[in-house]
């Protein structure tokens, strides 16, 4: 059952995103200020592209062309606001909206019964607490809940700072000179500290609209991607302060602190695709992830494999339509192609400068390769034989099913007057 752990044949049992795709030795914790949303800000290329997509954004709305008219804009604009007013960040860690501190004593319910009853520490069994999260993950409303043990190989060796434009260390409280903290903090000098003992992380996936996504590239798509980051802003929140109120530390993070897709597959959510996206069973890439790493006793899920290396090994349909040559038709890779991307983990190395070029061309980001992705079907049972197939692993019907795919239509463009419509 999807969300508990894919179940497999049994054979891949008990290993982790890093026994999947091989983690080297070498391998080194990833620099948030590589990701291409971060170069943004201190890398002058990727500078000039950012003011590049602003006008072409703008030209694009002037000129009034499908998908950026005025109710695409409000769609953008109502979209952002909940991050705007509760000050959340996407790539931003321990500030205002997604605090590593506990926010209770500054809600009013909680200061009326100030101080705090209370009500100790929650002491159950991992299974019970893991039950817990998941009840309430999918209660503030995200659509897959898994648990995992906090590698931290993914989690940043830095994050950056949008004020300074500068990196700074993610520090554990085992490392030397931080031994002290015992709570998430950030130091004067701007570290950031995670105590040793939070060693579990809760990964939350959250669907995209398909009619939505099926504009990429549009401001609708666009649009559609941020309500989701929206509803992230308040449900990891939301589980955070739960967790803190049973007597734990809790950090909510969507795009920062730490590498979403490997935790993922640590929590059997998914594997990773050709495209460089998370392929749950569910929504194949139509997603987004969430986090919240804690020190709150979970019990791990299974990672399993359920045939989607393989499948992409034959398919290559989000290679064939990516507008920017960014996705390789060819093998997996350890080697990076720049500096956007991990070096020392088996996986298609997706070329991030040739798509942020193509994002800032059309002003927007561009969301194709999740559009076309086979996997990005809705839930309707005719797709259900076809990930049944998929996961018979016979790999003799991989590149027929990718081709039907194409035949039927499915992965096609499809006017943001067709999404209004609906
Ligand atoms: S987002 Fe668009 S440009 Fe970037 S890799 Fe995917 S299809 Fe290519
Ligand atoms: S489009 Fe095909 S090759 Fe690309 S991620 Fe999806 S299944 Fe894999």
């Amino acid at each position: 059952m999807v969300g508990d752990g894919i179940k497999d044949n049994g054979e891949q049992r008990n290993k982790t995103a890093s026994d999947i795709y091989q983690v080297q030795p070498y391998y080194q914790r990833f620099d948030q200020k590589n990701n291409m949303t971060r170069q943004r800000f201190w890398n002058p290329p990727a500078i000039e592209l950012t003011r590049q997509l602003h006008e072409n954004l703008k030209e694009n709305i002037l000129k009034n062309r499908p998908g950026y008219g005025l109710r695409d804009w409000a769609f953008y604009a109502g979209a952002t606001a909940n991050m705007t007013n509760s000050g959340f960040s996407i790539n931003w860690p321990n500030r205002r909206g997604n605090s590593w501190q506990p926010l209770s004593k500054l809600t009013q319910s909680l200061a009326m019964v100030s101080p705090h009853p209370g009500y100790g520490k929650l002491e159950v069994d991992p299974s019970i607490a893991t039950s817990l999260v998941k009840k309430m993950g999918h209660l503030f409303g995200a659509d897959e809940v898994g648990t995992c043990i906090l590698d931290r190989r993914w989690v940043y060796s830095h994050w950056f700072d949008e004020e300074t434009r500068e990196h700074y260390p993610i520090k554990f409280s085992d490392e030397p000179g931080y031994e002290k903290y015992q709570e998430p903090a950030q130091l004067d000098d701007r570290t950031q500290v995670i105590p040793e003992k939070m060693k579990y992380a809760i990964v939350l996936i959250h669907e995209m609209d398909e009619r939505g996504m099926a504009t990429a590239p549009t401001l609708t798509q666009q649009a559609t991607t941020l309500t989701v980051y929206s509803r992230i802003s308040f449900i990891t929140v939301m589980l955070a302060e739960f967790i803190r109120s049973l007597g734990y530390n809790a950090i909510p993070s969507a795009n920062d602190t730490a590498l979403s897709i490997p935790l993922a597959i640590d929590a059997g959510l998914g594997e990773l695709g050709r495209n460089a996206k998370l392929i749950t069973p569910a929504y194949g890439p139509r997603c987004r992830i969430s986090k919240v790493i804690t020190d709150l006793p979970l019990e791990p899920a299974e990672p399993g494999l359920w045939g989607v290396t393989e499948f992409c090994n034959g398919c290559r349909k989000c290679a064939r339509n990516c507008p920017a040559g960014a996705i390789p038709f060819g093998e997996r890779s350890f080697e990076p192609l720049g500096i956007f991307n991990n070096r020392g983990v088996l996986q298609w190395q997706i070329d991030h400068m040739k798509c942020f070029k193509y994002f800032a061309k059309v002003g927007t980001n561009c969301g194709i390769c999740i559009r076309t992705c086979p996997f990005n079907k809705s839930k309707h049972w005719g797709h259900k034989p076809v990930r049944n197939i998929i996961r018979m692993k016979n790999r003799n019907v991989d590149r027929l099913i990718a081709r039907m795919d194409d035949l039927l239509g499915y992965g096609r463009y499809q006017t943001p007057d067709h999404f209004w419509s609906a």
